[in-house]
């Protein structure tokens, strides 16, 4: 016993060592570039990998952008996407997440093979189909001055992760996420048809205090309400007082509208989300004379990781597997070869 204890202070020692041997290092890549180079107040923790995963310079992909079909890697092609899917300003943890979270969507659409869209191309720059990309040049008119260390903050989140994929029985997952929830994420079979079993509704920390534009008001006139629905649904019987046209409004317990009947159609919550362009399908809807008003909290579908959930949970120190490992119950983060 008296042997083991002495082990344990010995490696104790040994990687406090090494901790802070290598804390200048870090240092020299804050987060923050005004900071000072001081030595830091404790050691910085090191993550070993349990198993490297193939690199993301060597992995070469085709994808559309533009309307041509480019060949890049995967580190160049998620430096694209990661400018284009979250703020930059987001913690390095929450970064990292995304980076993970964008190599992972897009090995599990490669395994798929060649889709009909795009059968010359691993990936596209629509975001109905793949991910939103960008251009360092057009991030750096977004970004100005910040776009040097911006750049630089990025390609470290896709560098600390490289190669590494969530993974469920081995394989790499559909790793959909989304920007903000009402405080749970939802079910995947509540949005789409299938439902899969590291899709499920998880609590998630964000609020009107993190995210711009938390709630939402939109108004619709009778007339213009009407004119949308029909569009998608001609059966649907939208006559007289817009008093009676909703109805059998079910929720999930994590407050999104799963169902509900429009003029006698049932649809999906997200169904009509889309339809009337509202952020999310977390919405209550009252009829006020001839006005339809529908009060919305969040932004995005609300399956899988919420990127402003994923931040709220990096500022409470969090790093990006436990993030992952949280939106995607029963996943795990690790080196992906194949
Ligand atoms: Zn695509």
């Amino acid at each position: 016993m008296k042997h083991d204890i002495r082990i344990l202070t010995l490696i104790f020692v040994l990687l406090w060592a090494l901790a802070w041997s290598s804390a200048g290092q870090a240092a020299a890549v804050e987060d923050q570039p005004t900071q000072s180079n001081d030595a830091p107040a404790e050691p910085i923790a090191i993550a070993f990998p349990e198993q490297p995963g193939t690199p993301d310079a060597d992995r070469i992909l085709r994808v559309l952008h533009g309307g041509t079909v480019e060949e890049m890697t995967m580190r160049d092609y998620l430096q694209g996407v990661l400018r284009a899917e979250m703020p930059a300003s987001f913690e390095p943890e929450a970064l990292k997440a995304q980076a993970i979270a964008a190599r992972t969507y897009t090995l599990y659409k490669m395994k798929g093979g060649p889709i009909t869209n795009h059968p010359d191309a691993d990936a596209c720059d629509n975001i109905s189909c793949c991910k939103a990309y960008k251009t360092a040049e057009d991030a750096a008119a977004d970004w100005g001055s910040m776009a040097l260390y911006y750049e630089e903050k990025l390609a470290r989140a896709i560098a600390e992760t490289d190669g590494q994929a969530i993974l469920y029985g081995g394989e790499p997952i559909l790793a959909v996420f989304f920007s903000s929830s009402g405080g749970h994420t939802q079910n995947a079979s509540a949005v789409w048809q299938t439902d899969l079993p590291y899709l499920q509704s998880v609590s998630s920390p964000e609020d009107e205090t993190l995210v711009p534009n938390y709630y939402s008001v939109v108004r619709f006139s009778a007339e213009t309400f009407r004119s949308l629905f029909l569009r998608t649904h001609p059966d649907a019987n939208l006559s007289g007082s817009p008093d009676g046209w909703i109805q059998d409004v079910v929720r999930s317990d994590a407050d999104y509208v799963t169902t509900l009947r429009v003029g006698g159609v049932t649809v999906k919550g997200n169904e009509l989300r889309t339809i009337l362009s509202l952020r999310s399908p977390a919405f209550t809807v009252k009829v006020e004379g001839d006005t339809l008003v529908f009060h919305v909290t969040g932004y995005g579908h609300g399956v899988g990781m919420s990127q402003y959930g994923a931040n709220a949970l990096a500022m409470q120190g969090m790093d990006a597997a436990a993030i992952l490992e949280h939106y995607f119950p029963g996943a795990q983060v690790q080196g992906y070869t194949s």
